[in-house]
C-alpha cells in the first residue's frame, strides 16, 4: 500500500515553500534537508549576536510572489525600501553608473560607444524577448553595442558571471535580468526585511512545525528510485523510505547524481547533464563604510573578486547590530572545480583584502572587525541556447515526482522571487496530476514554452 506521505528534498526557500503550501492543502509533508541548517543559499550566520547573510540578499519591487508569500506570514510590514546606486571600477578608478548623465561621462568607453551602450540599455526595455533563447548574448549585445564597447563593457562582466561558459548563454537570460533590475522613473530602489532573511526561513520553519509537518535536518537523499508499482522511494545514508509523490527542490546537479536507474528511464528524455556554476563570498565586517554604492563591479582581471556589495548601504543599523557597522560581501562566480573555489580561506581573505586596498588605500586593517568566507558549489545553471528546450518540465513522473529546481525557474532571475514563483507552477502542477501514475515509459511532459546601470548590475 502506497503511504500518504509527500516528501520535498531540499530545505532552501523553495523547499520551504512547497511544504509549507503542501501543508496548508492538508497534505502529511516530510521536509528532508541535507545540511545543518534550512533556508540554502539565503542562510545566514552569527556574529556579535546578530545575523548576516552569507550571500548577500536583497528583494525588489517587482518580486510579486515573493511579496505576496511574505505579506501571507505576515512580515510585510517589516520590509523597508531604499534608493540603491551601482557603480563600476577600472582601474583604481570609480565610475558611478546611474543616470544618463554618467554613461555620457563614463571614461573607460569612448563617446561614441557610451552612445551605443546607451542605446543597447534602450532598446532592451522596449524589445520583447520572443527568439532571444536561440541566440546568445554575445551575439545581441555585440550587435547593438558594438564589438568594441561589448569586449571593454559586457564581455568582462559575462566572464565575471559565467567563467569560460560566458559567450554561450542565451539573450534570453540577459534580457530578464535586465528588465527585472531595471527600476522604475524613480531609480533603483531594494528592499530588506527587520531581521533579515532569517525571519522569513524561521517563518515557515515555525508555519511547518506548527501544521505537523515533519523536518528532518542532516539528512542528504543519496537516491530516488521508482519501486516496482511505481511508488517513489528515497534513500538516505540512515533510511530508505516509500512517499507517496515527491517534489525535488535541491539543486541539479546533486539530484542528477540520486536519480535511480528506473526512475531515469521512466522520465524520458532529460537534459541531466546541466552543469551549474559555484560561488565565494567574503564577508568583511568593518569599522567604516567603503562608498555609498549598493554595488561596485570590478570585472577587470586584476581583481580577484567580480564585485563589492556594501549591504549596509541598504540595511539599517539594527539589523547590522551598530550604526558604525559596514558589511561588505567581495563576491566571485567560480566552478567548483576551478582551482580558485580550492584556495584556503586564509589565502582568499589576505588576497582579496590586498585587492580591496588597491581601490580604498586608506583601508587598513585596524578597520577589519570581521571577515568569513562561504563557498556555495551550486548556484545557477551554466546556460547554453536553446536553454528553454534543455530545462526539465514541472512534472517528471505524472502523479509522482515533481521538480521546482533553478533549471526550472529559467528564464525568470534565479531569486527568491524567481523560487517562490516557480513553486506556485510546480504545486499547480501537481494538483493538476493524476494522483496515482501507471508507470510509463513516455517523457513525463514538455516545458510550457515559456538603463545600463540596471542591465550592468545585473550581469554581476
Ligand atoms: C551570492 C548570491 C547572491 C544572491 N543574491 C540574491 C538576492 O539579492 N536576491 C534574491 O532573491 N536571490 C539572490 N540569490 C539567489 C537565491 O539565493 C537563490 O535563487 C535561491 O536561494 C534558490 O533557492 P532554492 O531553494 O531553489 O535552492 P538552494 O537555496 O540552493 O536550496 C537547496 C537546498 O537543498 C539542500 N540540498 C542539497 N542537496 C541535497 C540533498 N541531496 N538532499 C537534501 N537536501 C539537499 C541544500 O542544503 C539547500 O538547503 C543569490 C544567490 C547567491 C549565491
Amino acid at each position: 500500500m502506497t503511504p500518504p506521505r509527500i516528501a520535498v528534498i531540499g530545505g532552501g526557500i523553495s523547499g520551504l515553500v512547497a511544504a509549507y503550501r503542501l501543508m496548508k492543502q492538508g497534505r502529511a509533508v516530510t521536509l528532508l534537508e541535507g545540511s545543518a541548517q534550512l533556508g540554502g543559499l539565503g542562510t545566514f550566520f552569527e556574529h556579535d549576536g546578530h545575523t548576516f547573510e552569507k550571500f548577500y540578499h536583497c528583494m525588489l519591487p517587482s518580486d510579486g510572489p515573493l511579496l505576496a508569500l511574505l505579506d501571507e506570514l505576515g512580515l510585510s510590514h517589516d520590509i523597508y525600501w531604499k534608493p540603491t546606486t551601482f557603480a563600476y571600477a577600472e582601474g583604481e578608478k570609480i565610475f558611478p553608473l546611474n543616470r544618463a548623465v554618467d554613461l555620457l561621462k563614463f571614461g573607460p568607453l569612448s563617446f561614441w560607444d557610451r552612445l551605443r551602450v546607451g542605446f543597447t540599455g534602450l532598446y532592451g526595455r522596449m524589445v520583447k524577448s520572443t527568439g532571444l533563447d536561440e541566440i546568445t548574448t554575445a551575439e545581441w549585445l555585440e550587435k547593438l553595442s558594438g564589438a568594441r564597447a561589448f569586449k571593454k563593457f559586457w564581455q568582462p562582466m559575462l566572464e565575471a558571471k559565467f567563467g569560460d561558459a560566458w559567450s554561450g548563454v542565451p539573450a534570453l537570460w540577459f534580457w530578464t535580468r535586465f528588465n527585472r533590475e531595471k527600476g522604475d522613473s524613480k531609480g533603483e530602489c531594494k528592499g530588506y526585511v527587520k531581521g533579515g532573511y532569517k525571519r522569513i526561513i524561521q517563518a515557515l520553519e515555525a508555519a511547518l512545525r506548527d501544521g505537523g509537518a515533519v523536518i528532518r535536518m542532516n539528512e542528504p537523499v543519496q537516491k530516488i528510485e521508482l519501486a516496482e508499482d511505481g511508488t517513489p522511494v528515497v534513500e538516505t545514508s540512515r533510511f530508505t523510505e516509500r512517499f507517496s509523490q515527491v517534489v525535488v527542490t535541491s539543486p541539479w546537479p546533486t539530484f542528477a547524481q540520486a536519480v535511480g536507474d528506473r526512475l531515469k528511464t521512466e522520465a524520458g528524455n532529460i537534459s541531466w547533464d546541466i552543469d551549474f556554476q559555484g560561488v565565494i563570498n567574503a564577508v568583511f565586517l568593518l569599522k567604516r563604510p567603503l562608498t555609498s554604492h549598493y554595488w561596485l563591479a570590478t570585472p577587470e582581471e586584476g581583481y580577484p573578486f567580480d564585485g563589492i556589495v556594501e549591504t549596509s548601504t541598504l540595511t539599517n543599523a539594527e539589523d547590522r547590530g551598530q550604526a558604525g557597522r559596514t558589511v561588505v560581501y567581495l563576491t566571485k562566480y567560480l566552478h567548483r572545480r576551478d582551482a580558485r573555489y580550492a584556495a584556503r580561506d586564509e589565502d582568499i581573505r589576505e588576497n582579496w583584502f590586498a585587492s580591496l586596498k588597491r581601490l580604498f588605500p586608506a583601508l587598513g586593517e585596524e578597520h577589519v572587525e570581521a571577515s568569513y568566507i562561504f563557498r556555495a558549489p551550486f548556484v545557477e545553471p551554466i546556460y547554453t541556447k536553446g536553454f528553454l528546450n534543455r530545462r526539465a518540465p514541472e512534472v517528471l513522473i505524472p502523479g509522482r515526482i515533481f521538480l521546482s529546481t533553478t533549471v526550472q525557474v529559467y528564464p525568470t532571475v534565479t531569486s527568491w522571487n524567481g523560487s517562490v514563483g516557480q513553486v506556485e507552477k510546480t504545486i499547480q502542477a501537481l494538483n493538476d496530476s493524476p494522483s496515482v501514475a501507471a508507470p510509463s515509459v513516455s517523457n513525463a511532459g514538455k516545458p510550457s514554452a515559456k538603463l545600463i546601470q540596471a542591465a550592468a548590475a545585473a550581469m554581476v
